[in-house]
């Protein structure tokens, strides 16, 4: 399919239609006995399955420890209390009007869209009261009005959900708002769409990238070296030809990328597709997360042994996000 105008479904959009939303299915399609995991449909819940067929393909079929399976199974774990996780883990909603989210000096973050091209279970806006918070509101009109008034912004981060779930239609408007900031350089987006439909990475988002005239950041989103494909590559080359500097951030899991091998691995992945790894992130304390929890120590010590293996620039800063600090805690 090709982007015609609004009324036609672009190939990235007809993925996502048919992603998986059913636990049933998704087990059936990875030769899974349904009787041995231990996991609950949330077809009702507010966060529901949504994993896309391409990113099931990369799983390991019969395998109900796969790293990437994990990372989308909704499990009984996560309907269990646990002291210290709650609702609104980085007290978000504190720092937002309009969608516009200022905890950091000289960055704006704009919550635009509660879509996601998957829903990874350990994520931090799960339980995120998007339709009060969202910048897309009357046509981003109030939250614009809102960077306008501040003289000191230099960077705008796109985060959500995640940004490249809008439109390039809608995409294009929003960054030439953001253009027309006196003040601002830098366009950030936060997205794992390069890593779960690395379609959607198409000509006409490379041509909004490579048109503007702010300084683009890509930060993706990877946990595993599983995750990166020859597409998922292919889509990285193409971002790094229109001029976007890539980065990424994971999140240390459990069961997922908590060993050194897996750590090294991934970062050796990503440098080959050009991407550096940035940060690895403590998780953030999310009711229903917690099965995904890796002590700070595990963590600090994961990357001593990092740094023995790989030089410098391809060890991620391990970091916390504190609510109320003025930046993310660096541990090691
Ligand atoms: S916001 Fe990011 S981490 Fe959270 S569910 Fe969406 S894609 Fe996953």
């Amino acid at each position: 399919m090709k982007i015609i105008d609004k009324n036609h479904t672009e190939d990235w959009q007809h993925a996502l239609s048919m992603a998986v939303r059913r636990l049933p299915e998704l087990l059936k399609i990875l030769e899974l006995n349904p009787d041995s995991i231990k996991a609950f449909d949330p077809n009702t819940n507010e966060f529901p399955l949504l994993v896309p067929h391409s990113f099931i393909a990369r799983m390991r079929k019969g395998d109900p420890k796969d790293p990437l399976f994990l990372q989308i199974l909704p499990q009984i774990k996560e309907k269990s209390y646990v002291p210290g996780f709650n609702r609104n883990p980085l007290l978000e909603t504190d720092f937002s009007k309009h969608g516009v989210v200022q905890k950091y000096a000289g960055r704006a973050l704009l919550i635009t869209t509660e879509a996601c091209p998957i829903h990874c279970r350990y994520c931090f806006r799960r339980h995120f009261p998007y339709s009060n918070q969202l910048a897309s509101k009357q046509n981003w009109s109030k939250a614009i009005t809102a960077l306008k008034v501040k003289d000191d912004i230099t960077e705008v981060i796109l985060s959500g959900g995640d940004p490249l779930s809008l439109s390039n239609r809608r995409l294009a408007k929003l960054i030439s708002h953001i253009e027309s900031l006196v003040t601002v350089t830098t366009l950030r987006i936060h997205t794992r769409f390069p890593i779960i439909l690395p379609e959607r990475i198409d000509t006409e988002l490379l041509e909004l990238l490579s048109r503007t005239s702010l300084k683009t950041v890509l930060v993706v989103h990877s946990n595993h070296a599983n995750e990166i494909n020859e597409a998922v590559s292919s889509s990285m080359q193409k971002l790094t030809s229109s001029g976007t500097h890539l980065l990424n951030q994971s999140v240390i899991l459990k069961g997922i990328n908590d060993n050194v091998h897996q750590l090294e691995e991934l970062s050796r992945s990503l440098f080959r597709c050009g991407v550096l790894p940035y940060y690895l992130n403590l998780l953030d304390p999310v009711e229903g997360s917690a099965h995904f929890n890796v002590d700070a120590k595990r963590a600090e010590q994961l990357i001593a042994e990092l740094r023995h293996r790989l030089p410098g620039y391809l060890v991620p800063r391990l970091v916390r996000e504190v609510p109320g600090e003025l930046s993310k805690k660096i541990i090691a």
